[in-house]
């Protein structure tokens, strides 16, 4: 493991943030000589499709100071898309995963940058971007229960505007037990019965076979854990 790497996991920095270094670190004498021609640290990141954090943490590893701007009298273009054109294909590639539906973070993570630069490198090329789930329109709807309106994404189907009036709502609709459940398999008179055969020492197994309904459910009625209320 490169010298770097070690100082990134020693300062206990995020899984994420290692994963950038370590990226970053394998280029490390393209980003030193890149550094060393002039240019900034967001200009390095640009041209050798890394995170600006890991090129930055390289220069300093190598006790060197990150530039913010390139030097004066770089000439503009040395070191462009011509000279690396594995960072244009790389552009190519996020943008064919994107366009398949992958998202900005899924792809980031891919490729070992950050979300952000993978949307600076969409950006540029003029990629048309999906809406963010930040800018989904909310809708407003009316509380079922307090009459209140209340903002909703329009996917969920909220119906009460607060965890209060959902609650409450429950609480006042009437409970529906026993046979008026929709899915009830028996009726109030056949537990009577399966409990009165039961009492007489008839097994569970006979009686889950003469009612239609499993072992399980038989032994819950007769220990009163389902049908409590009768
Ligand atoms: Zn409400």
């Amino acid at each position: 493991m490169a010298a770097e790497t070690e100082v990134a996991l020693a300062k206990g920095f995020t899984p994420r943030k290692q994963r950038l270094v370590a990226k970053a670190v394998e280029k490390k004498d393209e980003i030193l000589a890149l550094h060393n021609a002039g240019k900034s640290a967001a200009t390095i990141e640009d041209l050798l499709g890394l995170s600006l954090y890991g090129v930055r943490s390289v220069i300093q590893s190598a006790g060197l100071k990150p530039r913010a701007f390139d030097l004066l009298g770089t000439p503009r273009g040395s070191g462009g898309p011509e000279s690396f054109p594995e960072a244009r294909a790389l552009d190519q590639e996020y943008r064919k995963l994107y366009e398949s539906g992958m998202t900005l973070r899924a792809i980031g993570d891919h490729f070992g940058v950050s979300y952000q630069r993978v949307k600076q490198r969409l950006d540029r090329s003029g990629c048309v971007m999906r809406p963010s789930t930040k800018d989904v329109q909310l809708v407003t709807r009316e509380c079922t229960h307090c009459r209140q309106p209340f903002a909703a994404r329009p996917k969920l189907l909220r119906k009460y505007c607060s965890s209060k009036c959902h609650r409450e709502a429950a609480s006042l609709s009437p409970k529906v037990r026993g046979s008026q459940v929709g899915s009830a398999k028996l009726t109030e008179e056949q537990v009577l019965e399966m409990r009165r055969l039961r009492a007489a020492g008839a097994s569970v197994a006979d009686c889950a076979k003469q009612f239609g309904v499993t072992v399980g459910a038989v032994s819950h009625i007769c220990q009163r854990r389902s049908w409590k209320h009768i």
